[in-house]
């Protein structure tokens, strides 16, 4: 630029800039925490892009949460003055599912496959284990999905599972009937687990290396963030992006490879890859990260070029000292040291109270206190080890009229209201899915029993046909009544409508591989757009008169159901306007990837509660850690597990170094859990932190017993800013979580049933039947 100022190169330290400006086959920035790792990953994509290196098509960049890459995009925006379409900015899941949709039919998917989340997995293996008898055997739900998940994440199906076990054991047989059954069953409802979209594309790109040419040619920039808490899988994917494509593959690729794209071999070559991680952020051992993945990459890519950075933007010295002094009590780690030229600022603040409802009373009045002294809500987040510690913290929030929400607590799409309307359009997305079918049959109730559905599955089973084929052909099975014909016929008719209006002209959320960006657009222009997502849940919703009913009810909780539905019809009017054109398969997708930490809302106006895990990656002015006590952090679980203790102790680093200005430890000396109140120990973590660093507003020592804080415990009565406001503070909440759901604390949380027990009985049903 003429004046001389470089907005992608000034505000960055030499270090910062070379990590930039770099432009070898490979680079690995290794750095401690807030010292602008993905700060750099932003400037180095911007950078590309604006010294006319790369298309924004060309780049893919991976995030750890769906939020993460909504900032990436907006920063990138922000930094280039244009919008950055066509760039793919996502998590892995989201890049695989775009991937997957596309090329679905390649390996026997149709491209409106579902997405099964955990409950629906579990689900669909509780009938299994049923079936199999397996139960007598300890097998469960929960341990069989752990357990496969586990086998996914290292890309193991189930037939390299049978080849390799033990076929003496009767277990691991059983457990090898289970997995193949699983797997078998998510095929012919045409759907994929979580793990499935990341395993599955990689096998896509091993058996079909056509297809890993198109996206091998497409993407010459692959950068990933948090690069620590990849696992097998997803480093595999990686591995076979970044291969060159060899001749043999060049003949199929459209548009025809031009002469400059090769290297001197003949080769496209494989693109070039950035990684930005920290081991001593490594927090998802248990979902199957591997920390050698960053130990390694040297070796790996052996011509990687590699940048360390030290100097940390985001915290005060004291913050820094904390946290160095916790993780230097890992062994296993290569000895690094944050530092900042921030000064030492506050002392970190101790509190102790008698129980988690004192020290809950404490964290309310230190927020009221920074709000008083300037500082916004937005800027304030309190973290805990289990999500079972929010109750007492709520409860203290809402009798001090503090707006908050929770960040991964009971989200909006879990809501039973929301998810039968979800079952509509899953349904008409998925025709296959047993399990949305079944739903939305169910729902709301029309006189079609569960012996009806039965009679339906099983001829959609015997003609082979999709589900709504066989509700459309109701009048050939005898054994369904004359009325109950009639309304499964015009049930089809109106699915029959809304699929003609929702998948209008297919799958357009991908573009083909592009040289020039006027190729993507004017390909983009040619495609036919399905129908905007608000108009056929309008058509849902209308011909089911779902909110009707709810609101003819006239009870307040069926109300505030019809508020969610319509909210529901608000979001997908929303999406509709941010994606022009993308339609209803990408809206499922959307939602179905909407993972913990990701929250659509603005959030200035509230504090963030969350997990330890779900704060990865954020900063907030003001931090408080609760709960440091044994047992909680590290948590007892993680005691006897190999390894345990470091998991944890690198999870409570990641917390310490998520606060810029202040930092709140607290703890109980008591705690109550499932009604029993046991006296709870300061974490040993705590005591890794120099004295001096400190300053307890009440320290482990002075807290006796009740007798000591009697006071205090009168005092919580005076929550600042309650009279008559605790109201308030309610319906605050319940916006802010109808509005996008993940918000905290409502009384409508409760209410919700249980949703897949519901589905799975109903299956369960038909499949007994069938049986007989
Ligand atoms: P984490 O390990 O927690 O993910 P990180 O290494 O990704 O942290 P960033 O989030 O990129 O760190 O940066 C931390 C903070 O420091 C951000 O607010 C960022 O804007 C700021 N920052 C980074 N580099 C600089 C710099 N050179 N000058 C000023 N501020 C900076
Ligand atoms: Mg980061």
């Amino acid at each position: 630029p003429s004046d001389g100022v470089d907005p992608l190169l000034d505000g960055l330290n030499p270090e910062q800039r070379r990590a930039v400006v770099a432009r070898g086959p490979a680079l690995l920035i290794v750095a401690g925490a807030g010292s602008g790792k993905t700060r750099v990953l932003t400037h180095r994509i911007a950078h590309l892009i604006r010294e006319k290196e790369a298309w924004p098509s060309q780049i893919l960049a991976i995030t750890f949460t769906n939020k993460a890459a909504a900032e990436m995009r907006e920063r990138l925006g922000g930094l280039l003055g244009t919008g950055v379409e066509g760039m793919w900015v996502s998590t892995f899941h989201s890049a695989c599912v775009r991937i997957l949709r596309r090329e679905a039919e390649r390996f026997g998917y149709v491209s409106g496959f579902t997405i099964y989340d955990s409950a629906d997995s579990r689900a669909l293996l509780k009938r299994i284990i049923k079936d199999l008898d397996a139960d007598t055997y300890g097998f469960t739900p929960a341990n069989t999905s752990a357990k496969i998940s586990k086998l996914k994440n290292e890309l193991t199906d189930a037939s390299d599972y049978a080849s390799t076990m033990n076929a003496s054991d009767p277990r691991e047989r059983i457990f090898t009937e289970i997995f193949t059954s699983y797997e078998q069953e998510l095929k012919r409802a045409n759907a994929f687990d979580f793990d499935d979209l990341i395993g599955q594309t990689v096998q896509l790109f091993r058996a079909h290396p056509d297809v890993a040419a198109i996206y091998k040619r497409r993407f010459r920039h692959i950068l990933v963030d948090e690069y620590q808490d990849t696992n097998h899988a997803q480093y595999s994917l990686i591995r076979e992006l970044t291969k060159s494509v060899e001749p043999e593959q060049l003949a199929t690729l459209v548009p025809p490879v031009r002469e400059r794209e090769l290297d001197g071999l003949g080769r496209i070559p494989g693109a070039s890859l950035t990684v930005v991680g920290d081991s001593d952020q490594s927090i998802y051992a248990f979902r199957g990260a591997d920390i050698r993945n960053i130990v390694e990459f040297e070796r790996d890519f052996s011509s990687a070029e590699v940048v360390k950075l030290e100097q940390n933007y985001r915290s005060t010295q004291n913050i820094l000292s904390a946290a160095n002094a916790v993780i230097g009590n890992n062994f296993d780690r290569q000895d690094k040291k944050l530092w900042t030229a921030e000064g030492d600022g506050d002392k970190i603040v101790g509190f102790t109270g008698y129980s988690q409802h004192d020290e809950a009373r404490f964290v309310a009045e230190e927020i009221e206190d920074l709000h008083r002294d300037g500082m916004a809500y937005g800027d304030i987040a309190v973290f805990y080890r289990t999500n079972s510690q929010t109750r007492a913290l709520e409860e203290l929030l809402i009798r001090s009229a503090i707006p908050y929400r929770v960040l991964g607590g009971t989200k909006f799409y879990d809501r039973a209201e929301i998810k039968d309307a979800m079952a509509y359009l899953t349904t008409i997305a998925n025709p296959f899915d047993p399990i949305s079918w079944s739903r939305m049959l169910g729902t709301p109730k029309r006189g079609v029993g569960p012996m009806a559905e039965a009679h339906l599955a099983n001829f959609q089973e015997a003609e082979g046909v999709s589900f709504h084929q066989a509700m459309e052909r109701a009048e050939e099975i005898p054994a369904l009544g004359p009325k109950i014909r009639t309304t499964v016929v015009e049930l089809a008719d109106m699915l029959a409508r809304a699929t003609a209006m929702a998948l209008g002209g297919g799958v357009t959320d991908v573009l083909p591989p592009v040289e020039e960006e006027a190729d993507a657009e004017a390909a983009e222009a040619s495609q036919k757009k399905p129908a905007p997502v608000a108009d056929v849940l309008k058509l849902v919703l209308d011909s089911t008169e779902m909110i009707e009913k709810l609101r003819a009810k006239r009870d307040p909780q069926d109300d505030a159901r019809a508020e969610n539905l319509e909210e529901l019809l608000a979001v997908a009017r929303e999406f509709d306007a941010q994606q022009p054109g993308a339609g209803l398969l990408a809206f499922l997708t959307e939602v179905s990837l909407v993972a913990a930490a990701d929250d659509l809302d603005d959030q200035s106006g509230t504090v963030s509660l969350m997990t330890l895990h779900t704060a990865k990656g954020l900063e907030y002015p003001a931090v408080f850690i609760t709960g440091v006590e044994e047992g909680l952090i590290p948590h007892q679980m993680s005691v006897d597990e190999l390894g345990g203790i470091n998991e944890e102790r690198r999870l409570m680093y990641v917390g310490i170094t998520r606060a810029r200005q202040k930092l709140y430890i607290t703890l109980a000396s008591t705690r109550a859990t499932f009604g029993d109140v046991a006296v709870a120990m300061p974490s040993r973590f705590l005591q890794e932190i120099p004295e001096a660093l400190i300053e307890w507003r009440q320290s482990p020592g002075e807290v006796t017993g009740r007798g000591g804080t009697a006071s205090r415990a009168l005092n919580a009565g005076r929550a600042p800013g309650a009279g008559g406001s605790s109201g308030a503070s309610w319906a605050r909440n319940r916006d802010s979580q109808v509005s996008f759901g993940s918000g905290g604390g409502s009384g409508s949380a409760a209410v919700a049933e249980p949703a897949s027990g519901n589905m799975q009985s109903s299956l369960d049903k038909w499949r007994e039947r069938k049986r007989l």
